[in-house]
């Protein structure tokens, strides 16, 4: 990327201070791909370059962290954003409901066993958060338990970046009226029921509560280690561009590289000669 080219990261990174989200357009536009200059650094090239050097002992990884409300685009953005890597190097995982087990242990237990390896490209589609976000909507524990998590979950993100880890955290910012208009989509098609879960409604009527929420996150935890980016997500397409170029950006500023290879070429290509 050129010097003087505006960065993504910077336009959509949450500023410090007092977060309140009516202060974010989810139908904005910020930089799109019209107002960029095209270059070579493809996604997949940057992953390949950060693989091949956790083969040499490289402890560089990617952990991209999806937040949002229900038909924000979670699913869209693994489709297209995280498709576009191919499937090698990339780990996906899905947060839901925690298990009697999961439950048992602290919060932060499962998601521990799911970090990424170096060299890889975690996904977390809901995460952490959702610590702070459903169960203190829904007062699934007490304040007492909830309140201590914020500290906890940016010392958790110090701890990752300090061993390496990169941490893209997205807030796909979708609004009211455009979730109401993709849920009543989902109901006018069969081959969309299947995405349709009632207890969406209840979240949706819920709305004000996870706004709140959702402010005391980014204003808590969006750190200089681990910044919070809220991407605008009332237009698909925009939301989807707007995911893959923060993964490039970070992957550009890593600028991982090929090892060095330590094999000797020359006498790998004479074994390699026809036989006589
Ligand atoms: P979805 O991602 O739409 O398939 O839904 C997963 C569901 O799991 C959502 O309703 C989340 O709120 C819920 N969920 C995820 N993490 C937690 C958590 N830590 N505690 C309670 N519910 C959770
Ligand atoms: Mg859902």
């Amino acid at each position: 990327m050129s010097e003087d080219t505006p960065s993504l990261r910077q336009a959509l990174a949450v500023p410090p201070g007092p977060v309140s989200l009516s202060g974010f357009d989810p139908g904005a536009k910020p930089l799109e791909p019209g107002d960029r200059h095209a270059h070579d650094d493809r996604l997949q090239d940057l992953q390949e370059r950060l693989w091949a050097e956790s083969t040499q002992g490289g402890r560089r990884r990617v952990l991209l962290v999806l937040q949002g409300m229900d038909t924000a685009g979670k699913g869209g953005v693994v489709k297209h954003a995280v498709g576009e890597l191919g499937p090698i190097g990339v780990q996906y995982s899905a947060f839901k409901k925690p298990t009697e087990e999961e439950l048992a242990h602290d919060f932060l237990w499962r998601i521990r066993k799911r970090l990424p390896e170096p060299g890889m490209i975690g996904v977390f589609d809901r995460s952490h958060y959702e610590d702070v976000l459903v169960v203190r909507v829904h007062d699934l524990v007490p304040q007492s338990e909830w309140e201590p998590r914020y500290d906890a979950i940016n010392a958790f993100e110090q701890e990752l970046v300090d061993d390496g880890t990169t941490i893209v955290k997205v807030f796909l910012n979708v609004s009211y009226d455009v979730q109401r208009e993709r849920l009543l989509r989902r109901l006018r098609r069969p081959d969309k029921h299947w995405k349709f879960n009632p207890g969406d409604v209840d979240e949706r009527a819920l709305w004000d509560e996870y706004r709140v929420a959702y402010s005391a996150v980014l204003e808590r935890c969006s750190t200089a280690a681990a910044p919070w980016y809220v991407v605008p997500a009332d237009h698909k397409k925009y939301r989807n561009w707007a995911v893959a170029e923060l993964l490039r950006e970070t992957l550009v500023e890593l600028a991982p590289a090929y090892p060095q290879p330590s094999i000797d070429i020359d006498a790998m290509r004479e074994r390699l000669q026809p036989p006589h």
